[in-house]
């Protein structure tokens, strides 16, 4: 007889909602794309077919930016109060944590990952951050200054128009609450493409906007695919003010040279190679643990991924011990059963690259601590074992380049400074940890790294209202906090002559 799954056993909550078509969102309406093309979505733990989407393309997002063109310029959205705006958010959050469930789910089933971080990761920190960000409608402020007191001069704070969202793969309604929060405080209306891997969170969440009544034409969601097609037309558009991207940096500096149609503003959240530096004083067991999250939470695919290891040579041995004693022992599987601990990959070119990067590891040189393979009992589906390379040098392409997997490179030290040259010899700058029970040693080194953020004793915390972004080629902007409001909202001078 053949053995259930614990996953097969699981009642599938958006069953119903994958059977029906999968349209875009144009102007509050659920349309087919021009083409009348659409493109399967694949479940890469079973390689099954979740669903089909429409494939929007240029034409779709000229009528998207339209829509929200006049949603801008003429709709109530701009006008309303702003506790108005606060109430909608509000409520759009209370619908997501209502569907926690099916949209945890959902999201496991498109993207792989573990359905304990869908539920306690994703869904939760997706309706937070749009709490956060609705409390900001009301907390906008321009400033008046004493400059001259023959004039009456204020600064005024505005959105800025029609806002093009281009999301990654990895965290697909994270990363939508991170671009929708701060734009919808703003008053701005959006054209949102989800990426063509993962748009199914997207549209079940344009949905609940419309549900609890956002009005027509504010959120616009165009599913589709990248280069020469919809998300280029939304960095090249002539009628869109501004371009918010996650991804890649060879997509994001694309973005930037497509951006010059208009000069629309560019915020930018890309790739990353970040050090995680374990000094010999450090707590060792939860070091282990958080170099365990920093690599393999979300099969390795993060953009601040703590990718190198950098061990401090007395306690080198006995690290590796304890972490890949651990790590042989994580439960790999379908992200629908409750046990598992990693899921596969996105898709099958994402388990292509992991695989390349690890050969091209060993044919540097590098030795395979554990995985390093396809594990063996997996049929079906894009998984990778969670894999370590110790012997690694700094220089290595293993090193430098971002695999965007499960794949961690183990480099010894035995200084601080060496350490921090090596942590910051790379191009990225988004992240960077350090271990350490030396607060004076925590404190010089986070002042040498560069990198948009620095966890120390922890790794992989996030909260909508701490900034998050990078320096060097990981990006420039900062999501979260006040600091997205700069990126969504325009300032005006205004200069009142009050002369006789
Ligand atoms: P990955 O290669 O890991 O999928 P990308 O940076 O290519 O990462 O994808 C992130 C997002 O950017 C996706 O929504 C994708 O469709 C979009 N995208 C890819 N290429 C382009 C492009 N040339 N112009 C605009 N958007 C793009």
């Amino acid at each position: 007889m053949a053995v259930v799954q614990e996953h097969e056993k699981k009642e599938i909550l958006c069953k119903d909602w994958l059977s029906k078509p999968k349209k875009l969102l144009i102007d509050g309406k659920w349309v087919e794309a021009k083409s009348g093309k659409t493109f399967a979505v694949v479940n890469p733990a079973t390689e099954e077919v979740l669903c089909h989407v429409a494939e929007g393309g240029k034409e779709d997002v000229d009528l998207a930016v339209k829509a929200a063109r006049r949603a801008f310029e003429h709709g109530p959205w701009r006008t309303m109060a702003a506790y108005e705006r606060a109430r909608l958010m509000y409520k759009l959050a209370d619908a997501i944590d209502a569907h926690a469930d099916e949209l945890a789910q959902l999201e496991t089933m498109d993207n792989g990952k573990p359905i304990k971080e869908s539920r306690g990761f994703d869904v939760v920190q997706t309706a937070e951050t749009f709490r956060y960000y609705a409390g900001w409608c009301t907390k906008l402020e321009g400033e008046t200054t004493n400059v001259n007191s023959n004039f009456f001069t204020y600064t005024l704070r505005e959105p800025i128009g029609v806002v093009g969202q281009i999301i990654p793969w990895n965290f697909p309604m994270l990363m939508l609450a991170w671009k929708w929060g701060p734009a919808l405080a703003c008053g701005n209306t959006i054209v949102l493409k989800p990426a063509e891997q993962t748009p199914l969170t997207a549209l079940r969440i344009g949905e609940l906007a419309m549900e609890v009544g956002f009005p027509e034409g504010v959120i616009n969601i165009i599913t589709g695919f990248g280069a020469d097609s919809a998300g280029e037309a939304i960095s090249k558009h002539m009628d869109i003010d501004k371009v918010a991207f996650t991804g890649e940096d060879k997509t994001g500096k694309l973005i930037v040279q497509a951006s010059t149609s208009n000069l629309k503003r560019v915020s930018l959240e890309l790739g990353g190679k970040a050090p995680n530096i374990v000094f010999a004083d450090a707590d060792i067991d939860a070091a282990v643990r958080g170099a365990i999250t920093g690599i393999f939470f979300n099969q390795g695919q993060v953009c601040c991924a703590g990718s190198r290891l950098f061990l401090e040579k007395p306690i080198h041995d006995e690290f590796m011990s304890k972490l890949t004693d651990r790590v042989n022992k994580i439960r790999q599987g379908n992200g629908l059963d409750e046990n598992t601990g990693i899921g596969p990959q996105v898709s099958k070119e994402q388990q292509e690259r992991v695989l390349k990067y690890i050969d091209i590891a060993k044919g540097e040189g590098a030795a395979v601590a554990c995985g390093g393979l396809v594990p063996e009992d997996q049929k079906k589906g894009y998984f990778v074992r969670p894999t370590i390379f110790t012997g690694v040098h700094n220089q290595m392409r293993i090193a430098q380049e971002e695999v965007f997997g499960p794949v961690l490179a183990v480099i010894p030290f035995t200084d601080m400074e060496s350490v921090a040259e090596q942590a910051n010899a790379t191009a990225f700058g988004l992240s960077g940890a350090v271990w350490t029970a030396d607060v004076k040693k925590a404190h010089k080194f986070v002042s040498r790294i560069k990198a948009g953020t620095v966890w120390v004793n922890c790794y992989n915390v996030l909260d909508p209202a701490m900034p998050f972004g990078g320096y060097k080629t990981s990006g420039y902007g900062r999501e979260l906090g006040k600091h997205s409001i700069e990126l969504y909202s325009n300032i005006k001078s205004v200069w009142m002559n009050m002369m006789d």
